[in-house]
């Protein structure tokens, strides 16, 4: 992949933004054949998260050629631990979900972005039908025959189809047309990694406390990841903390399981919020990843969220080529929408309603939450039917989910 710069340029696609989601996207269409250009600006901080990426993301990335290079740096999911770390009256049973239990290996694994997004750049520079341009998209024009990205140095390129993969201040959306509807929680998460003295044994635990959930996920080693749900003030006063009085925090808070904590450098915090777009197509322009929907990092959805996106345009794109048809027609587009909308209405619902069953005051609120749990603990088929569908939804699943090459 030749790094230019664009002087007028025509190609099939142009995908603008080189996040997790508008790379894999931007792989995804030049591995069917699609002559595609990915227009990159580099994110404005570094990026300390990490992505539990389900099976079904995982697959994809292998039949991309991705993740080959993300193995080492990632650790599987085997178990996945709810404990009510609330202090109610009502507190619900422990309930654990093991990936045996419906035939997997793993449930996903979890790897931190800046190894993530390594890969995704050197599959995407080995491949000779994807350019990447170095500079912001500035704005988008919407044509009868082609839509024109406009680059930061006046240049413009022309294609049938634009991905707008360019995150929740999605330039491509509003071009597009789209309006969005969401709100803000009265919480922040703090995110970040540290070593521990015992191991993880390749689980997961997310205590569910009074402000949102504590969540510890394993890297490899003896190192996990942590996303602590609060309010924001309280998430700024403890990513102020100096390193010992976190490490001691995040042990406290963590129950000592993974016995003591040293945090590392880097530390995040970043609001909660929904934010959906009311279409995820429109004018020749398709939105992918969070330009699309954000979610709350309750549950792992958002990024599997985008990675599903980017698979389902590339299908339909590549489909459409196979076809001789155009990539960004009214068909094309229209369909992505009706493919992508369940999948995430469905998934933003449940978030939201495990958010807000834990900030509830509400005693029969707090009642139900401990119903639900108690019978995903008792009642087998029903855990193993939401596992089943935490891992992959049941409906429209494209194909590189399945492991198929496009
Ligand atoms: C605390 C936290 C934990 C999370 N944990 C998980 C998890 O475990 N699993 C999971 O699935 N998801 C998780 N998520 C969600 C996940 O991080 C996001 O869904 C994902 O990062 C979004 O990727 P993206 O590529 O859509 O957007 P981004 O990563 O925001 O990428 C957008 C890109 O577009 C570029 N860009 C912007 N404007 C322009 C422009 N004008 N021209 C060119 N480029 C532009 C930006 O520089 C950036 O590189 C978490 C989120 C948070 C906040």
């Amino acid at each position: 992949m030749a790094r230019q710069t664009a002087s007028d340029v025509t190609a099939e696609a142009v995908v603008v933004g080189a996040g997790p989601a508008g790379l894999t996207a931007a792989i995804a269409l030049a591995l069917g054949g699609i002559e595609t250009v990915l227009v990159a600006k580099r994110p404005d901080r570094p990026d300390n998260r990490t992505s539990a990426l389900l099976a079904g993301s995982v697959a994809a990335l292998d039949v991309l050629g991705v993740w080959e290079a993300c193995r080492a740096h990632a650790a599987p999911l085997r178990t996945i631990r709810l404990v009510d770390d609330t202090r109610r009256l009502l507190r619900a049973p422990e309930v654990s979900f093991s990936a045996g239990e419906i035939g997997l290996n793993a449930f996903g694994h979890n790897i931190e972005n800046r190894h993530l997004v390594a890969a995704l750049e050197a599959r995407a520079a080995a491949l000779a039908n994807l350019r990447r341009i170095d500079a912001p998209a500035k704005g988008v024009r919407l044509g009868e025959a082609a839509a024109i990205v406009e680059l930061q140095d006046d240049s413009s390129l022309a294609a049938q189809l634009v991905i707008g993969a360019d995150g929740r201040n999605s330039l491509c959306r509003v071009a597009a047309g789209v309006a969005t509807d969401g709100f803000a929680y009265p919480q922040a998460a703090l995110t970040l990694n540290f070593a521990h003295a015992r191991p993880h044994g390749d689980a997961s635990t997310e205590f569910h406390t009074e402000s949102g959930p504590f969540t510890v996920v394993p890297l490899p080693g003896n190192r996990s990841s942590l996303v602590c749900v609060v309010a924001p003030g309280e998430a700024e006063r403890l990513a102020a903390l100096p390193a010992d009085a976190l490490s001691q925090t995040v042990e406290r808070r963590a129950h000592s399981i993974l016995g003591k904590v040293a945090v590392e450098p880097g530390r995040g915090v970043f609001p909660l919020a929904v934010e959906t777009a009311q279409r995820f197509a429109a004018n020749r322009v398709a939105l992918v990843g969070e330009a699309a929907h954000v979610v709350p990092p309750i549950g792992a959805q958002g990024l599997n969220l985008g990675l599903r996106d980017a698979a389902t345009i590339g299908e339909l794109a590549v489909k459409a080529r196979r076809q001789r048809t155009d990539l960004g027609a009214d068909a094309v587009v229209a369909r992505y929408d009706r493919l992508r909308r369940p999948d995430v209405a469905s998934r933003t619902a449940a978030v939201d309603m495990l958010n807000r069953s834990l900030l509830a005051d509400f005693l029969p609120a707090q009642a139900l939450r401990g119903l639900g749990l108690y019978l995903l603990d008792q009642v087998g088929p029903l855990r193993r039917a939401i596992m089943r569908e935490g891992v992959a939804p049941s409906a429209s699943e494209p194909r590189l989910m399945r492991g198929e090459t496009l």
